[in-house]
């Protein structure tokens, strides 16, 4: 057996209870997952700070001092342990609030010590609570350890024993037990070409780092590993994926397609659609199941695209659906498909949560007996009593990735499984497109459609209100329409509410009917209302849109031109961006304002500064998972999140490139890495548990 697959209760200094503890708390089974638990930072220990100039803020120093005497000082509860450091520049307090009698047995008063924490200030005085120490004698024979790695930890550990110190010593004695067990898993070859060290070095440096130079190295070579392998499992999923699959081949061009082409079209598609059309009849032409991502910015026309390649679905017999991530959205998809369609003689059917029985009964029927050609909705789509005829292509207009498993769903819709095509609502960053998506074949919209007169965009502070309704009132005049949003976040659901109808109130005072109309659309009311003021908007019956996010996504009005986004510093950037892409739709100037509260932290500055800088979305994104990482990027559920152990989707960006580079390389000289020199990996690979496993990555 694999030694690292070693239960770590095994472990000298372990046992049976602490590992039911690291199991529970951090997921530490065997030997092998405690060598993957890495530090998360490194502290210098090679510095000590001299007490009467310890760093003013709340940061882990060490200091050296001798131990002159300790107390038990009464508190409102229980009482603390206070023992008193001095070096020659003055007095540190240590303080302890638990485990008084064990910490006080060890203390030998006198004695030089070596002490180690996180500062705490108070009333500008710094003490140390729960440091670890150490008599200076034992530190001086120890091993000299110039950085220390620092584990996430949790306060259940802590109160359990369970220190940095525990862990580093844990992490030591496995080190010591398991010698150079550690498998390499990269070829000589990639190595060599890389300049890698060793597996074996790298997990031992990450732990137990012997310089700054020699952690970088090992940094280096294990977010290499990392990304590499993801990758690997990524790339042969689809190289998988396109030898079992055969996809259903549409190779007519039938009438349908050409008849919209020449007649219908609204407009002459930008160079752009037309390449991504061609990318995606290649690939429902030739056999294999397309599943490709396509991205564009906000406004740069997906949606035509997705209608073309519909068309060219049911030009060779089969249907389509449109899956959309809102109930808004599926019907602004539904109206403005039908309308495109409205020359042709294709059913078209809309399903979504709120389409009632009597309604649904003879859409399902008609589904199933091939009547409807396409089928818009949202996750309605989904239930097992939405039976298609013959679906041929499923694209999935999506804010973030959906489930695998709803995605398989979709799959089993069909005896094979149909053509995949996922819209994302705004580009996303390069890395999250090669990792979270890694799978598909991407194709990118890098082109508005012309004449599109860049949004305006500019911050203004609360009190400028009246200035900005002013302005609002001249544009409505020259025949625009306006939006108002207002932010809408679930934990403060119900002070949002009231900052909304309060907005509504105030706005209705300054836009006096009759010769100002409002709307108002939020969550909270009924569907078909919600679907009525839309309407009276659409209709250009109101001129001002109060709102909740809920318009955030594809609402498309080319007569709204101004943008009011109320507390923007509320938002992320990517809302942002989509809800500023509502606007400059039509041919007029379109301006986004951007409402915020004096007071501003330095990141949502920094939202507000990218937002009056550029109008690229790509850009945008990338700004995006800087500021807030990749997780919270994605949303929380049913996202594509990548729990990487080591690398960083923002920091490392360079060396995914790198390694995704590297494994395509792999993959066309040794796909089944069946050369003597790739042996390493194909161990390591086949102990992932093949490409099938990378959803284990991908929450
Ligand atoms: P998104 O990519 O954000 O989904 P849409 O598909 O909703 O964008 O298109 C945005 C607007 O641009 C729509 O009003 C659409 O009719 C228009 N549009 C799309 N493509 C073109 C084009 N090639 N020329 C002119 N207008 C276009
Ligand atoms: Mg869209």
């Amino acid at each position: 057996m694999d030694p690292l697959q070693t239960h770590i209760t095994y472990l000298k200094g372990v046992g049976p209870n602490r590992a039911q503890l690291l199991q529970s708390a951090l997921g530490i089974k065997t030997y092998q997952d405690l060598l993957h638990f890495f530090p998360h930072r490194y502290v210098d220990r090679s510095q000590f700070y001299k007490i009467n100039a310890l760093p003013n803020n709340s940061v882990e120093v060490q200091v050296t001092g001798t131990l002159i005497d300790w107390e038990l000082i009464p508190q409102k509860r229980g009482k603390r342990l206070v023992a008193y450091l001095e070096d020659d520049t003055g007095t540190l307090e240590l303080v302890w609030f638990r485990g008084h009698k064990w910490v006080a047995q060890q203390f030998k008063r006198g004695a030089a010590y070596v002490v180690f924490g996180r500062l705490n200030w108070f009333n500008r005085k710094a003490s140390m609570p729960h440091p670890e120490l150490e008599l200076l004698e034992t530190f001086q024979q120890g091993p000299k350890i110039v950085l220390k790695g620092i584990y996430p930890s949790t306060e259940e550990l802590v109160n359990k024993g369970v220190s940095q110190k525990v862990i580093g010593k844990m992490l030591r004695n496995l080190l010591d037990t398991v010698g150079d067990a550690f498998k390499e898993t990269l070829s000589p070859q990639l190595l060599s070409n890389l300049g890698l060290i060793s597996r074996s070095d790298a997990l031992r440096e990450v732990h137990l780092p012997t310089s700054q130079n020699a952690l970088a190295k090992a940094l280096h070579r294990l977010k290499f590993e990392e990304f590499f392998f993801i990758q690997l499992q990524l790339l042969k999923k689809k190289l998988h994926h396109k030898q079992k699959f055969k996809g259903f081949v549409f190779d007519t061009v039938g009438t349908t397609f050409n008849n919209f082409y020449k007649n219908s079209l609204p407009f002459p598609l930008t160079g752009a659609q037309k390449r991504v059309i061609k990318e995606i009849r290649r690939d429902m032409g030739t056999g294999m199941q397309m599943n490709r991502l396509l991205q564009g910015d906000v406004g740069a026309g997906k949606t035509i695209v997705a209608l073309m390649t519909i068309l060219i679905a049911i030009d060779n017999g089969f249907q389509a659906c449109l899956m959309a991530p809102t109930e808004i959205l599926a019907q602004q998809h539904y109206q403005a498909l039908k309308e495109l369609l409205a020359s042709t003689s294709l059913e078209v059917g809309l399903l979504t949560g709120s389409v009632k029985k009597r309604e649904r009964q003879p859409l399902l029927e008609a589904l199933q007996s091939g009547e409807l050609h396409l089928l818009i909705g949202t996750h309605a789509l989904l239930e097992d009593a939405v039976v298609f005829h013959n679906l041929g292509v499923a694209i999935i207009d999506e804010q973030h990735r959906f489930g695998v498993a709803q995605r398989a769903k979709l799959w089993k819709k069909n005896t094979r499984p149909p053509h995949v095509l996922v819209m994302t609502a705004t580009p996303i960053p390069r890395t999250l497109a090669m990792s979270v998506y890694g799978d598909l074949d991407s194709s990118v919209i890098d082109e508005l459609p012309p004449g599109r007169k860049p949004v305006k965009t500019v911050h203004r502070f609360d009190n400028n209100r009246l200035k900005v309704f002013q302005f609002l009132r001249e544009e409505i005049k020259k025949g625009r329409q306006v939006y108002i949003v207002y932010p809408l976040i679930q934990e403060s659901a119900k002070m949002d509410y009231k900052d909304l109808m309060d907005g509504y109130e105030s706005i209705a005072r300054d836009f006096p009917q009759p010769n100002y109309q409002i709307s108002i659309v939020h969550g909270q009311m009924r569907p078909e209302d919600k679907a009525l003021e839309m309407e009276r908007f659409v209709q250009g019956k109101t001129q001002i849109m109060v709102a909740t996010t809920v318009i955030e996504v594809g609402v498309n009005i080319p007569n709204a031109s101004v943008m009011v986004i109320e507390s923007a510093e509320r938002f992320g950037l990517s809302q942002l961006h989509q809800l500023r892409g509502r606007v400059g739709r039509g041919n007029d100037q379109s301006y986004c304002i951007l409402m915020s509260g004096a007071k501003l932290s330095e990141e949502a500055k920094t939202r507000l500064h990218t937002m009056v800088r550029t109008n690229d979305g790509f850009e945008i994104a990338e700004v995006d998972l800087k500021l807030r990482g990749p997780g919270d990027l994605m949303g929380t559920q049913q996202s594509g999140v990548l729990q990487l152990k080591i690398a960083d989707l923002v920091k490392d960006q360079k060396l995914l490139q790198l390694a995704r580079s590297w494994a395509q390389q792999l993959l066309k000289e040794d796909p089944d890495f069946q050369q003597p020199d790739n042996a390493p990996i194909r161990n390591a690979y086949a102990a992932l548990g093949g490409y099938k496993n990378i959803w284990n990555y991908i929450s």
